[in-house]
């Protein structure tokens, strides 16, 4: 308890939920956006290989579940980290959606008319 956050210049402390990441709430959820606009890029060209795309599935459920404990654990949370908290809610799910639409395309490329 009472660790502060590892990003330079933060004072907020990390909530035990966070302890591994070492992280605030707020950069928490920012690092987590930033990984996933990362991870967006990367699977809009639809040519990440499935041992990548399982590794971010993996990602988006270890993450969303972290972020769901950090968002239940009675922390005192202000309305503008709430809504943070609920947009990177979205980012993740619209993420695994991205997944899934960039793998259905794959696997109809592979078994329709694409050339392998
Ligand atoms: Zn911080």
């Amino acid at each position: 308890m009472g660790t502060s956050c590892q990003i330079a210049g933060c004072k907020n402390d990390t909530p035990a939920a966070l302890a591994e990441q070492r992280q605030c709430v707020l950069h928490f959820t920012l690092s987590l956006e930033a990984g996933c606009s990362e991870m967006r890029r990367e699977t809009a060209l639809g040519n990440a290989p499935q041992e990548r795309q399982r590794e971010i599935m993996k990602f988006i459920t270890e993450h969303g579940e972290r972020l769901a404990r950090v968002a239940t654990s009675g922390l005192h949370l202000t309305d503008d980290l709430k809504a943070r908290i609920l947009s990177t809610f979205l980012t993740l799910m619209n993420l695994r959606e991205n997944l899934d639409r960039s793998n259905m395309r794959s696997s109809f490329g592979r078994s329709g008319h694409l050339p392998r």
